[in-house]
């Protein structure tokens, strides 16, 4: 059991819905940017004198650009039911993570300024003056929240409190208040092409170390390219896949795949990242500046089609915003969809019987499967409604003879946030993310005792880092998250490998069962 310095919830059968303790989380706020981060990105450097007027101004804005906003800010009835449907707040007890709760942190201050009851009569309709206090408490709970959308599932009139916490975070930025963590990292995107500022030759090296591995293990020349002109497809992958366990493995099976299928690929130092954290504060800018460099290395490289791998809200900027960002990708063949998901191109190889697998390489795992937010909830898979949520599980069951899923109540579209979504990820957000695991580590803990569960997979790879952290301070093993195609990889069976195809299975009833 890791230790924590604050008190991690007991485990139980069920998540019981808690009795309110207000404040329970106030004293949590993450690291402020520095003002070069700030600068980089386009914002004031740190908290401008006039950043009272300059707040208002920017709610305004947003309410006339993004009507949603504004219906949203208006519609809400205190109906409740969106009350307990926040990982935050079964983790905490804090009301102001409820969402209605983390709504009313704005709400509050538009009807005092931008409705005629709370300008007239504030005291009769929760209407409360902007203060210092009040920025403060934005910047602490709207830093509370992974942007994660289960709420809105919930709500009769589908609020969506992910939207109103990015309007709150580009407000604060707008006025120099950003959170160093996004920030930085959205900075080093700009200046260096990924989350974590690895330069190519780094990139170069990390790939090559990468095919000696899969060669000295499988006998065949499994090539992972960089910046290869002429190439078929463009991969966008997050950069924890150059390195971090387990998405590194994920890597090693992108590439498995892309070899078996025959068709040649590429990585790019121009767009080594898939992540966009401009999602995260709300930016449209700094999204759309982020989106451009894959269009950039796409027309440089001359690539036919472009496929993203596992990472979950890239997924979203990718399948959603892709187009409208940084389109038209009219020099891409129309034949295939722009962009598509690793998984979407791993399954239908499946499907067309093209890969061979040896499934009992993954006999010593019992899987479920953790539905990533974003892929959820805000993005689609093939050509059928749910294919977000059949073909993942597709895939691992094409490879694993042993699969189960977690609680119909905490998986598909009602799918509990790993808890370090949305900008979180960070270790001065800690508390926040260990407490708002609870659901999702209850539901995994119960099919552990109850169905044998050993492992579980995810596409995205925030999920697997938070994961990775969380799982040992609730008693399981890091080593119990793994990725999708780390299963492939495991049970691919490469054309020539090692004299293995003996016991291939070819897997006809792969696609039938998800
Ligand atoms: S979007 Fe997710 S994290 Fe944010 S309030 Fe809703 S349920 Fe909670
Ligand atoms: S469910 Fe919707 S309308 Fe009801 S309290 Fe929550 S946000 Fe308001």
């Amino acid at each position: 059991m890791a230790k924590a310095e604050f008190d991690v919830p007991e485990l139980q059968e069920y998540v019981d819905v808690p009795k309110l303790v207000e404040g329970t989380m106030a004293h949590l706020s993450p690291f402020v940017a520095k003002p070069d981060h700030n600068t980089a990105l386009g914002f004031p450097g740190e908290l401008v004198d006039d950043w009272h007027g300059k707040v208002l101004e920017k709610l305004d804005d947003l309410c006339s650009r993004y009507r949603s906003l504004q219906v949203y800010l208006d519609a809400c009835v205190k109906c409740g039911a969106c009350t307990d449907k926040c990982h935050y707040y079964l983790g905490t007890k804090d009301p102001k993570n409820m969402p209605v709760g983390r709504q009313d942190l704005l709400r509050k201050v538009y009807r005092r300024y931008n409705t005629f009851a709370g300008k007239y009569f504030p005291w009769l309709v929760g209407a409360k003056d902007l203060t210092r206090e009040t920025l403060d408490e934005w910047y602490s709970y709207y830093h509370q929240c992974s942007q994660c959308r289960r709420c809105s599932v919930f709500c009769p009139y589908g609020i969506d409190t992910a939207e109103i916490s990015m309007a709150a975070r580009e407000i604060l930025d707008s006025v120099g208040y950003g959170q160093k963590y996004c920030n930085e990292i959205i900075a080093k995107v700009h200046a260096i092409g990924n989350n974590l500022g690895l330069p190519g030759p780094a990139l170069l090296d990390t790939l090559e170390g990468l095919e000696e591995d899969v060669e000295d293990d499988t006998g065949v020349a499994v090539k992972y390219p960089l910046d290869m002109k002429g190439a078929e497809i463009l991969l966008v992958t997050p950069s924890a896949d150059f390195f971090a366990e387990p998405h590194v493995d994920g890597l090693i099976g992108y590439g498995k795949v892309f070899h078996e299928a025959g068709v040649t690929w590429t990585l790019s130092t121009t767009a080594s990242e898939a992540a966009n954290f401009g999602m995260f504060i709300g930016s449209y800018e700094n999204m759309r500046r982020v989106a451009l460099r894959i269009r950039q290395a796409a027309l440089e490289l001359g690539v036919k089609r472009i496929v993203f791998g596992e990472c979950g809200h890239a997924w979203r900027v990718a399948y959603s915003f892709l187009n409208t960002l940084a389109g038209p990708f009219d020099f891409l063949d129309p034949r295939y969809p722009v962009p598509q998901h690793i998984c979407e191109f791993t399954h239908e190889l499946i499907q067309q019987g093209k890969l061979k697998f040896d499934k009992s390489a993954n006999d010593d795992m019992t899987l479920t499967f953790h539905d990533s937010c974003n892929v959820a909830r805000a993005t689609r898979m093939g050509d059928k409604p749910g294919g977000q949520f059949d073909i993942p599980r597709a895939v691992i069951k094409a490879v694993c003879n042993n699969y189960v899923d977690m609680d119909h109540e905490t998986i598909g579209e009602k799918t509990f946030c790993c808890g370090g979504g949305g900008g979180l990820l960070t270790d001065d957000l800690m508390e926040i993310r260990v407490k708002g695991a609870l659901p999702r580590m209850t539901a995994l803990q119960n099919v552990i005792k109850d169905e044998g569960v050993t492992h579980m997979a995810a596409i995205c790879a925030i999920c697997k880092s938070q994961f990775t952290k969380v799982l040992p301070y609730y008693g399981m093993g890091m080593d119990q998250i793994v990725s999708v195609h780390q299963l492939v990889s495991n049970a691919i069976i490469l054309t020539g490998q090692n004299g293995d195809e003996d016991e291939a299975d070819t897997d006809d009833d792969a696609d039938g069962d998800a």
